[in-house]
């Protein structure tokens, strides 16, 4: 009789234990299937820039180097990599460039030196790692990933940011190796008209913000600054909440233009803001934080997406090297407005 009971119930609760394993099993497939989507958006830098004077040739160069990065970025989301590891190894193609402000290629200091600044910031936890006036880290953004982390800290500036590079077993390079003649000559026409009129108008730089198959925003940003700064200039690219901002209850952000009106302005947290506090949509709250950088006398761009994969790239300059990449095929590369 017992014994009786005792199979009964044994194969009733394995009748239960199947359900259970059969309900799981199907609602993964369900969300790994609904889980497909991904997207990537980058900018390599807002300015003033025409048709007239960039050559075919160089324009066809930008572009190459824009489509190598989308590459990069869509393989690394496609196999199910994280956004974060897209945002960084999309940057690093763009500062391994010699075309872009940004590591290899990046604008002269004043002094004739290269100093480098960049950031990330993840969007699920709201962690963040910064770094500025690196002058011998080939990767900066590797860096500021590093140190959001390996450290307990978010921001690490100069020969101390190098002594952690180097605790982290980066291998430094030679502020030679950031060298090109094109910045070279650009530091020495500005310094010729800082002679005769006090201007300092060059900028550019690389930024990346990705949405991975998980519904996780990252977003990063690298860059040399601006020609011929002085005094150990720091601009918005490394500032948290200026030149780069992710959350994933609203986006990611990252800027390029005259970073201190981006930091003035808290540019890319207050993006964030509006879409948190005033429901504004992303294509919205990026074309009124434009608004008020032109304003306030400001020139550049920012890209965005947010958790539904909506992109944004918005600029008040006449062009911006951008691009994005979908999970559903669609790819876009520009230069102009
Ligand atoms: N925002 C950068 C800075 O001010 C420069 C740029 O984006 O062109 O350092």
């Amino acid at each position: 009789m017992c014994c009786f009971f005792c199979l009964n119930a044994n194969i009733n609760a394995m009748k239960s234990l199947l359900a259970l394993s059969l309900f799981l099993l199907l609602s993964n497939l369900i969300s790994a299937q609904s889980n497909t989507k991904y997207a990537l958006v980058i900018h390599g830098g807002a300015g003033v820039m025409s048709e007239k004077s960039m050559t075919p040739e160089m324009q066809k160069e930008y572009l190459f180097v824009l489509n190598r990065a989308l590459h990069v970025g869509d393989s690394v989301l496609s196999n199910d990599g994280s956004c974060m590891d897209a945002v960084v190894s999309t940057i690093m193609v763009m500062e391994d460039s010699p075309l872009f402000n940004a590591g290899k290629g990046a604008v002269f200091t004043h002094e004739g030196t290269v100093e480098l600044d960049a950031s990330v910031m993840n969007g699920k936890t709201l962690e963040a790692g910064a770094v500025a006036g690196i002058t011998d880290v080939k990767n900066p953004i590797m860096l500021a990933k590093t140190v959001m982390e390996k450290s307990e800290h978010v921001f690490l500036v100069g020969k101390g940011a190098s002594q952690f590079a180097v605790e982290q077993g980066f291998k430094l390079v030679p502020n030679s190796y950031f060298y090109t003649d094109k910045r070279f000559q650009q530091l020495q026409e500005l310094l010729k008209k800082e002679r005769e009129a006090g201007i300092n108008d060059k900028h550019g730089t690389v930024g990346c913000v990705a949405l991975d198959k998980s519904g996780n925003i990252a977003a990063g940003t690298s860059t040399g600054g601006m020609t011929n700064k002085k005094y150990g200039r720091i601009g918005d690219a490394p500032v948290i909440g200026a030149g780069t901002y992710a959350n994933n209850a609203t986006g990611g952000f990252s800027c390029t233009g005259h970073g201190e009106y981006y930091i003035r302005l808290g540019f890319s947290r207050d993006i964030s803001a509006m879409m948190e506090y005033r429901q504004l949509g992303i294509q919205k709250a990026c074309q009124a934080e434009i608004e008020k950088l032109t304003k306030l006398g400001g020139t550049g761009g920012v890209i965005g997406l947010d958790k539904a994969g909506n992109i944004s790239m918005e600029f008040n300059t006449s062009g911006m090297f951008r691009g994005f990449v979908k999970s559903n095929g669609e790819k876009y590369t520009a230069i102009f407005k």
